[in-house]
């Protein structure tokens, strides 16, 4: 079925989906490519276009209440065809063990999940993103240790297409089991209920479309809103507008999704990232481990240094990562004309902003006013390395069969950034809730408060801690710390600032007084109504979250196909 820039709601009516799901970003697309090779008949319905449009963008500007720590809402997603999938970076990390089960040390209590129940679905996810096979670890040649308390042979796997509906191009155009209709923002739900006399809603009736085209409802054509009858819903429309979806229907049914004291909208994660310490490696050997290279597998990794469960455990930390990034580019100091050549094309008025999304490049460039006068004097002073960088990398990133993720260019010194990616701990405070003000389809817009907590900092500074004593002990490297002991802390709030993960608003769980949705990603009140996002997962991992929100996603098109099909 070609894509429907323009579909009536005769047309969906007509076409009588199994199932419709809510935006068509990395998860929607890849869930409608799921379930359609599951064997159902599914209608994506899409708020954006094919193209980038500022009035649509506007729907996601969300109001930002704490600006130190999250990026202006409308810049860490896309209301367009694909969502944030021109956005993220691509890189897949499953989840860890020790992230489903309980961690007293840290008061959580586990997911109702296991790693187990998600494991079968690796390979067909790596899959579907596009991030090669399912292997996430490589022994790093020539690295001995004699301590297991870190490992350095965690994988992350990088995507090839980061665009979703472009590597799914032609199976979008052909499938007859899928339509994809843009230019439709669901702004609510009707409800029904399904036994007589009951008195509770517990089922959606129907979809509140608004259409942003003149083809409209199919009844006048000055009207641009309708409802759409519909059996199944998933909602795949990006942890912060599914939230706000949801929260916005809570607004007409003030008793559903736990109520105001429910889950619903609370617990809002990212992670805790940035850098306070650089480090030097001691050996070739881990120094050459960690740079990006494509594997057998197919497609680029790079190893993360994560600790072992027991340290986690022993030293009360949360999830963590740590891997080695170039020096900071805008400072002139590292006089490398390839670095400044990259902060100058990343500053360029217009065309920077095209290259990388604008969280990545506000966090390796600042938000300007920019000097570059000494970043042209280090291209002058290094000419010929600026010269083979710049053919080298646009090659590697845009016309080899594998698309490099990011640069990480060696250094004789062996001295870089140490990039900490640290879990960010569920906490109620952290929120999202509505706002008065209403957005050009007339749905409640967000406020966004989010928050680091005292635990956060203390995790990330406990964690250099213990990798410092590791590294020296083994003999691999040392850290430079940035901050005085006494400012560390606020080294790391300083540096942290996220939104992009947008994590645990709709979170899953066993007891609908603390959790939105069930390990089925079902919700607990509206039979009919699943919801596969970032924004179920209970806590947020040292893993970067489009893979397991995929993963979990497929677990439900496999249980839905059972018990459909069966
Ligand atoms: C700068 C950046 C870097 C990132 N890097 C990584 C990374 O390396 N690895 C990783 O795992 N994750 C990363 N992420 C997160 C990743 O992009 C998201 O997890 C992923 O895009 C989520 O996919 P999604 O389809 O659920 O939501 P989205 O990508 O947000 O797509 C949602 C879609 O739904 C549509 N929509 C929204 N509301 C409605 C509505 N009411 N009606 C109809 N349509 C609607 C939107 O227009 C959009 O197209 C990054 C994010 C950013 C911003």
């Amino acid at each position: 079925m070609p894509i429907l820039n323009t579909a009536s709601l005769a047309d969906l009516r007509a076409l009588n989906a199994e199932i419709t799901l809510v935006g068509a970003g990395p998860i929607g697309l890849n869930m409608a490519v799921a379930l359609a090779d599951r064997g159902f008949r599914v209608l994506l319905l899409e708020s954006g276009g094919e193209a980038a449009d500022a009035q649509r963008q506007d729907l996601s500007a969300d109001h930002v209440l704490t600006p130190d720590h999250h990026y202006a809402a409308h810049i860490t997603t896309a209301r367009r065809l694909g969502g944030a999938g021109g956005l993220w970076g691509g890189r897949c990390v499953p989840c860890d063990d020790i992230d489903f089960q309980p961690r007293p040390w840290l008061g959580l209590e586990g997911w109702p999940i296991q790693k187990d129940d998600l494991d079968p679905t690796l390979e067909e996810a790596c899959s579907l993103l596009g991030a090669g096979a399912p292997v996430f670890s490589a022994p790093a040649p020539g690295v001995q240790t004699t301590s297991d308390r870190f490992q350095v042979d965690r994988l992350e796997r990088w995507v090839n297409q980061p665009r979703a509906h472009v590597k799914h191009r032609d199976r979008l155009a052909e499938d007859d089991r899928i339509t994809l209709a843009l230019n439709i923002t669901v702004t609510g739900v009707e409800l029904s209920q399904t036994e007589p006399g009951q008195t509770e809603p517990s089922q959606i009736a129907a979809l509140n479309l608004h259409f942003h085209t003149s083809q409209t409802t199919g009844q006048t054509s000055e009207q641009t809103t309708a409802q759409l009858p519909v059996s199944r819903v998933i909602l795949t429309g990006g942890g912060n507008a599914s939230t706000r979806l949801l929260l916005n229907v809570q607004d007409q049914h003030p008793d559903l999704f736990g109520g105001a004291d429910g889950a619903l909208g609370k617990y809002y994660m990212g992670h805790v990232n940035g850098q306070i310490a650089d480090i030097t490696f001691d050996t070739p050997a881990l120094h050459d481990a960690l740079t990006y290279h494509v594997d057998a597998h197919g497609s680029y990794v790079r190893r993360r240094i994560t600790p072992s469960d027991a340290c986690q455990q022993e030293a009360g930390l949360a999830n963590v990562a740590f891997w080695p990034v170039v020096p900071e580019i805008a400072k002139p100091a590292h006089r490398s004309g390839p670095l400044s050549s990259v902060f100058l094309g990343l500053t360029l008025p217009g065309i920077g902003k095209r290259i990388i999304a604008e969280p990545i490049r506000l966090r390796h460039c600042g938000p300007g006013p920019y000097a570059r006068l000494p970043h042209l004097l280090n291209i002058l002073r290094d000419p010929l390395r600026t010269l083979s960088f710049a053919p080298w990398f646009i090659y590697h990133r845009y016309f080899a069969k594998h698309r490099i993720p990011g640069f990480f260019l060696t250094n004789p010194a062996r001295r870089y950034g140490l990039e900490f990616h640290s879990e960010h701990l569920p906490d109620a405070a952290s929120q999202m809730r509505l706002s008065s003000e209403r957005d050009a389809t007339g749905m409640r817009r967000l406020e966004i408060e989010f928050r680091y907590s005292d635990k956060d900092v203390a995790s990330v500074l406990k964690a250099h801690d213990e990798i410092e004593t590791w590294l020296r002990a083994e003999g691999l490297g040392r850290l430079h710390y940035r901050y005085d002991a006494a400012d560390r802390a606020d080294g790391v709030l300083k540096e942290a600032i996220h939104g992009n993960h947008q994590e645990g608003t709709i979170r899953m769980g066993t007891d609908p007084k603390e959790a939105v949705v069930n390990a089925m990603a079902q919700s607990f009140d509206l039979a009919n109504l699943y919801v596969v996002s970032t924004a179920i997962l209970p806590t947020s991992s040292q893993a970067n979250p489009t893979l397991t929100a995929l993963q979990i996603g497929l677990r439900l098109a496999d249980h839905l196909k059972e018990c459909c099909h069966a």
